[in-house]
């Protein structure tokens, strides 16, 4: 009896994270075969398979294993010629992968605001940037859309601007894989697409990334540049400097059994959506990130935003309240235009004013793993409806 108790108590007590590896058990197996074969290196028969399943997946002609979804974001933007002092767009309510590599490279980004409606680019802001540009004679070199929380962006508002102006769109789909934008899966709706399998992810290879593209020649080229550019010769030569970018086969064979997993991970984490939708948003201040009619999200992170005068809180003190029971929160990404490195950056907010900067404000992500049990949720919407006025 007092071992259960104490048992019981240990449960409670335990650390209750954001977004957790959930690992399925066939995983084992599959990094099993990679020892059997020796395919200990970041080449093998599940590199190729995991590449093959995930561009069937997301329904593009091919796509290239990484060891990190950060990676894809770079050969994108070499892909497309990105270099010293050349203008880009990018997302302004992101994770700072989404650009760090393209401003490395010498590029120099412009920020675009959230729309209300799905919290990613905002059409109307992107049409103002790309008509500026114009009007100047500098159209930037790529657009970077960012799907937050695995929600999509309104690519079919987005790529036809983006289209009118000659630019292609770099999809950063790290966060959404399994999510769809009417009816189409995300990673697939720009020229490139990435997703991301960090341990944080919806599934995980520990680490890696999935660059994607309906073009095969380009995808064939960031092929050869991440795997240190080797010329076609008997030795070691080489007319350009790659990278050594790739994925391990045995992180693949990690990803082959997640990968089959997918469809039940996005159903757990928006079954944890939506108990905390039910707990929650009838109160005073609540609102939760919107799911647009042309959107089916992964809900990845679990988001809402909660209003001082409303509610009698704010995210911050609900975050320290939730970190005192042993509960990790974060607040919504930090914009990039308020980044101290990207201080002076040219920003285009919203019609309607700073969408991203008021939910960075107000919002909170709290736990959403496909692997939280209803008790821990419990603990997770009691300790808020604690924070809540009335
Ligand atoms: C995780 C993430 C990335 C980077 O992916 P890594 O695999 O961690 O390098 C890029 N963009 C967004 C929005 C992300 O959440």
């Amino acid at each position: 009896m007092r071992l259960d108790l104490a048992g019981e108590v240990f449960r409670i007590a335990g650390r209750i994270y954001l977004s957790s590896p959930h690992m399925g058990g066939e995983e084992i197996e599959y990094v099993k075969e990679a020892f059997d074969t020796n395919w200990v290196a970041p080449l093998g028969p599940h590199v190729e398979a995991f590449e093959r399943e995930c561009a069937r997946f997301a329904g593009v002609r091919a796509a290239l294993a990484l060891y990190s979804g950060t990676a894809a974001a770079h050969l994108a933007g070499v892909l497309m010629g990105l270099g010293q002092g050349d203008s880009f767009f990018c997302s302004s309510l992101t994770f700072v992968a989404s650009l760090a590599p393209l401003v490395q490279r010498g590029a120099v980004p412009t920020f675009i605001d959230s729309e209300p409606e799905s919290w990613n680019m905002s059409p109307s802001a992107l049409e103002r940037a790309l008509g500026d540009a114009a009007k100047r004679g500098v159209p930037p070199r790529l657009v970077v859309a960012v799907n937050l929380y695995g929600q999509p962006c309104d690519m079919d508002r987005i790529a036809p601007l983006c289209y009118e102006y000659g630019v292609p769109v770099l999809e950063d789909a790290a966060e959404s894989l399994g999510a769809a934008y009417r009816g189409r899966q995300t990673g697939s709706l720009g020229e490139f697409g990435f997703y991301s399998f960090n341990g944080n992810k919806i599934i995980t290879t520990s680490g890696g990334g999935m660059l994607l593209s309906d073009d095969e020649e380009a995808i064939a080229r960031a092929r050869f540049l991440s795997t240190q550019a080797r010329d076609k010769a008997p030795w070691y030569q080489h007319s350009e400097l790659g990278y050594n970018f790739r994925m391990s086969n045995v992180l693949a064979g990690i990803g082959r059994a997640q990968l089959k997993l997918l469809s039940s991970r996005v159903a757990a984490r928006r079954a944890v959506f939506g108990r905390y939708f039910q707990a929650l948003s009838g109160r005073p201040g609540v609102s939760f990130m919107p799911e647009p009619e042309w959107s089916f999200s992964n809900r990845w992170l679990t988001a809402l935003t909660i209003d001082e005068g409303a509610s009698g809180t704010t995210n911050l003190r609900v975050m320290e309240a939730l970190e005192a029971c042993d509960i990790e929160s974060r607040p919504v990404w930090k914009p990039m235009h308020l980044q101290p490195v990207f201080a002076g950056a040219k920003y285009y907010p919203h019609d309607s004013g700073d969408v991203s900067a008021s939910l960075f404000g107000n919002g909170l992500c709290i736990p959403s793993g496909s692997n939280l049990s209803v008790d821990e949720q419990s603990r997770v919407t009691e300790t808020i409806l604690r924070q809540l006025k009335g």
